[in-house]
């Protein structure tokens, strides 16, 4: 089961805390949207930590089989 973090942009307030907390995960692109880079693992405990801190309250895990 692959997990993947997914951010509801039309929720997000681009406060920048994923993108501080866990740049590996999260980029700001050039759009001024935040991206959530292609990796094949993410950190789970370090997206956990942002999935708990964002103001927004607007990023999830998605699961893929
Ligand atoms: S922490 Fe949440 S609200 Fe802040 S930029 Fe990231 S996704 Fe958007």
């Amino acid at each position: 089961m692959k997990r993947t973090p997914i951010v509801e942009l039309s929720d997000c307030v681009l406060c920048e805390l994923c993108t501080d907390l866990c740049p590996k995960v999260f980029v700001i692109n050039t759009n001024d949207y935040v991206q959530v880079m292609e990796l094949d693992t993410y950190p789970e405990p370090e997206v956990d930590e942002v999935i708990k801190n964002c103001p927004a309250d607007c990023i999830t895990w998605e699961e893929q089989p």
